[in-house]
């Protein structure tokens, strides 16, 4: 019985996010008001490694969205782009001439894949510019340059995302299902692990404050937070948190290693782990009445899980990127109006926790209080 309707839900909670299940079953009229794009043009600013390796290659199989322009520094990318990918040379942009892809309305939505300390300034450009940002995690390095964004594309009327592929993962949205219909029980305790080993291949930004604003933390934290608030079900009311550091000489003025302990709303307590100097990669939810667990829980996917009834957790989906889910989760949004998984207010929200981070290893691991409402918890 337990397993017919968790099937069920899946399927339904599938369709729910693949925008291809969900408007074969549902009429067109239904997705897209009349006078409306059905497939939204995106810009990626910044074409790295992410950029590169799983956004553009993500869009090639989207369903409300395509590659349609590039932003670059590196002028040797711009040909190399547009024989690839077939972008018209007037969709190519630089830094410099930027803000005059507000006039180009084969462009929607600006994607921004930049060094974080970057973030802020091409969010805010894109926003004045008329076009719906998405932009990557973590969404900013402050919780100022947050709500400079997100008032930003309040002013300016666009719809705002940050890139958090995890929020429309399917596996991601069962740990969030076990905490709504608690099949286990109430979650009791949630753990996460989010790390790698930082080597030559990294691009060198990553370990500049300046840049980054922040070492691991600021990077693979991000989905160790996340993780123990949707295993919790919950945003965390306070915070405490330390730092270690193996190779000072190495990871000079970003954090290498912190374990953080939470409580949340709800009385579960959660600890988290996020390193440059160990892998991690897994997330454990304990239950009044057994255990889930994703391992991965955060990398390109496909996920894998467990639960204490020696079930697999799986999805009748086809495999397919992380990222064409969410891009067109995001496009569908602006289409339809259908739910927006991350939204400014979650990146802030996370914006918020790091400061705390800090703020506790900066007090020797004092218990830090915070007040996040709502914030961040999204409905779907
Ligand atoms: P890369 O270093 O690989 O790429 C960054 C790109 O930004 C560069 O290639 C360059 O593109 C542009 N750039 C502009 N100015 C600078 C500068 N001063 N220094 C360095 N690069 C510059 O980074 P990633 O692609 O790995 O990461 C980009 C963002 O995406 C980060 O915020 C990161 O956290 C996020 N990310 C998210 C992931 C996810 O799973 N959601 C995974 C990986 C990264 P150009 O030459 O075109 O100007």
């Amino acid at each position: 019985m337990e397993k017919i309707s968790r099937r069920t839900f899946n399927v339904k909670i599938t369709k729910a996010i693949v925008g291809t299940a969900l408007l074969s079953n549902l009429p067109l009229s239904y997705a897209f008001n009349s006078g409306k794009k059905q497939k939204l043009g995106i810009a990626l600013v910044g074409l790295g490694g992410y950029a590169g390796g799983q956004l553009a290659p993500a869009l090639q199989n989207s369903e409300h969205c395509y590659l349609a322009g590039i932003v670059t520094g590196t002028p040797s990318k711009e040909e190399e782009w547009m024989k690839k990918y077939n972008i018209p040379k007037e969709n190519i942009y630089n830094y410099d001439n930027f803000d005059s892809i507000a006039n180009n309305e084969d462009i929607d939505i600006v994607y921004v894949v930049l060094p974080n300390s970057m973030h802020a300034e091409f969010c805010i450009r894109a926003a004045k510019a008329g076009k719906h940002v998405i932009t990557e995690k973590p969404m900013a390095v402050s919780v100022a340059e947050c709500d400079a964004i997100i008032k930003s594309c309040k002013e300016n009327n666009v719809k705002l995302g940050v890139g958090f592929r995890m929020q429309t993962d399917p596996y991601t949205q069962e740990i969030k299902r076990f905490g709504k219909e608690k099949p286990f029980g109430d979650v009791k305790y949630v753990s996460s692990d989010a790390g790698f080993i930082a080597g030559s291949w990294m691009t060198p930004w990553r370990l500049e404050k300046k840049m980054a604003g922040g070492g691991a933390l600021m990077d693979m934290g991000v989905y160790a937070i996340q993780c123990c608030i949707y295993g919790a079900g919950a945003n965390p009311v306070s915070i405490s948190a330390q730092e270690f550091s193996t190779k000072p000489e190495y990871f000079k003025n970003v954090d290498e290693t912190i374990t953080s302990q939470m409580k949340f709303s709800n009385d579960v307590v959660g600890n988290m782990f996020t390193s440059y100097n160990a892998n991690g990669n897994r997330l454990f939810v304990s239950y009044e009445r057994g255990w889930a667990e994703l391992n991965p829980a955060h990398s390109y996917g496909p996920l894998a899980g467990r639960t204490s009834k020696g079930e697999e957790i799986k999805f009748p989906y086809k495999p397919q990127y992380q990222q064409t889910i969410q891009m067109d989760a995001f496009a569908k949004h602006i289409l339809t109006d259908s739910p927006n998984y991350a939204p400014g207010e979650m990146g802030k929200r996370d914006l918020m926790i790091i400061e705390a981070i800090y703020k506790s290893i900066e007090q020797g691991g004092k218990t830090i209080p915070l007040d996040l409402g709502n914030m961040g918890i999204v409905e779907v």
